[in-house]
């Protein structure tokens, strides 16, 4: 299968430049040249089949082309190690947990899948491949995790200074071996055009092979599609219409939501639900797009000015703005909505939300009649976000998982970085 450019002024490429190179030369994201329906009889039987063998499916429509079926079926099922569950939480609404992976956010399944893929393509070769990931909080923990130890590749994790909280902070500052942390004297926007900066650097990549692992990466973005269909086939109520909501900040995750939709996946409608950055929100409603610098909220993997899959979106629906919000339902929540969400849920029901999934929730209950189902992504564990969680629901309910007390116990590493591309440059060239 050939990728393609979304700026299109570039020849396509396979699957394993797309990967290698993260980004096209024109400064573009890939997107697949072909997005294969199932057969409706698929969904028929999906019911009886587990996340893994699923996902497996969905995969080969992907990647069945450019990776042997044996390697392919063992990527898969080595990635999802942990499952995805749907939980009912009130009346009509599910909560899909997407936080059983290491590093207890949704990130882990594209990282993991990625990080697997990258090895697949690096064997017997001897490229040293630098993943350069820019995050506000959850990506560089899954990415750093997923490569953790994986030979061949090097990670430089570049996050926002004082703007992640002490638990995603000690993710990935305290893993040592091929992974190095850089604290960026900036905001998220200034880490991702860092890195977007380098790899359109003709001499960096004239001398080291540099890649991405945000969900510009397609290894990273298209597996997300697997635990729609996980979703889909775990749901008891199947009768009704089904609205899946989906927290978004740069938008990978509801891209492949969308993608899954497109392969014939029964979802009526989506939901992008934000919190005040609401650029995507703005152009639902008004059909401008205008990127602005974000702001920094309780859900700080959401704060993103200018979504970086948007392109994919706009791709993907050829710009027809009218068939986009046919497809998506914009909602947006400011921070203190999302305590009083936070809090109601956790009283009505005992159900703890990170601040995150409390926009998804709500975003269902403002939306949905009693025809409808809704499925929320529930993105992260409130856990990685404690220190906001417990001011709403009271301290000490908001147990620490044993998987996150064990990073809190590491030490911490970074090099501190002055948010400037000629820095980060000289940084880069003065390695290998
Ligand atoms: C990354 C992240 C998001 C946003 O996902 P996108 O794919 O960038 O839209 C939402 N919630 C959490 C907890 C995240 O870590």
């Amino acid at each position: 299968m050939n990728y393609y450019s979304t700026h299109r002024t570039v020849p396509e490429v396979d699957l394993k430049h797309a990967v290698t190179k993260g980004l096209a030369a024109d400064n573009g994201l890939f997107m697949p040249e072909r997005i294969e329906r199932f057969d409706p009889s698929f969904f028929d039987s999906i019911h009886g089949l587990s996340f893994q063998e699923i996902s497996f499916e969905v995969a080969r429509k992907f990647f069945g082309e450019d990776v042997e079926e044996s390697e392919l079926r063992k990527i898969v099922f080595d990635t999802l190690s942990f499952d995805c569950p749907v939980l009912h939480v009130q009346k009509n609404i599910y909560a899909l947990e997407l936080f059983h992976g290491p590093t207890l956010a949704f990130k882990d399944v594209g990282a993991r899948f990625m990080a697997r893929l990258l090895a697949y393509f690096l064997r017997g070769t001897n490229t040293l491949v630098n993943v350069l990931v820019a995050t506000s909080g959850d990506t560089g923990s899954a990415v750093a995790n997923g490569f953790l130890g994986v030979p061949g590749i090097h990670v430089y994790v570049l996050y926002p200074k004082g703007k992640v909280s002490a638990i995603q902070e000690c993710q990935f500052t305290t893993l040592g071996q091929n992974i190095t942390a850089l604290e960026v004297d900036g905001n998220f926007d200034d880490c991702q055009r860092l890195v977007k900066t380098a790899f359109l650097d003709k001499e960096l990549n004239e001398k080291l092979t540099l890649t991405s692992a945000n969900s510009i990466n397609v290894a990273r973005f298209l597996p997300q599609a697997f635990y729609y269909f996980n979703a889909y086939a775990r749901l008891e109520q199947r009768d009704k219409e089904l609205i899946i909501s989906v927290p978004s900040g740069n938008f990978g995750n509801l891209t492949a939501g969308l993608v899954a939709k497109r392969m014939g996946l029964p979802v009526s409608r989506f939901i992008a639900a934000n919190n005040e950055n609401d650029i995507v929100y703005n152009y639902l409603k008004t059909g401008k797009y205008n990127p602005v610098p974000s702001v920094q909220t309780l859900a700080n993997a959401m704060d993103v000015g200018d979504p970086s899959n948007f392109v994919r979106i706009l791709d993907l629906y050829e710009n027809n703005h009218e068939a986009i919000s046919a497809d998506i339902a914009g909602f947006r929540y400011s921070d203190d909505e999302i305590r009083a969400i936070i809090k109601k849920v956790y009283d009505q029901c005992g159900y703890l939300l990170d601040p995150h999934g409390a926009c998804g929730y709500q975003s269902l209950e403002d939306y949905l009649d009693d025809d409808q189902v809704g499925i929320f992504l529930k993105t992260a564990h409130p856990a990685k976000f404690t220190e906001t969680v417990e001011t709403i629901v009271g301290k000490g309910n908001v147990p620490l998982p044993a998987k996150l007390a064990a990073f809190m116990k590491g030490k911490k590493k970074s090099i501190p970085l002055d948010n400037e591309f000629d820095i980060f440059k000289q940084f880069l060239m003065s390695k290998e």
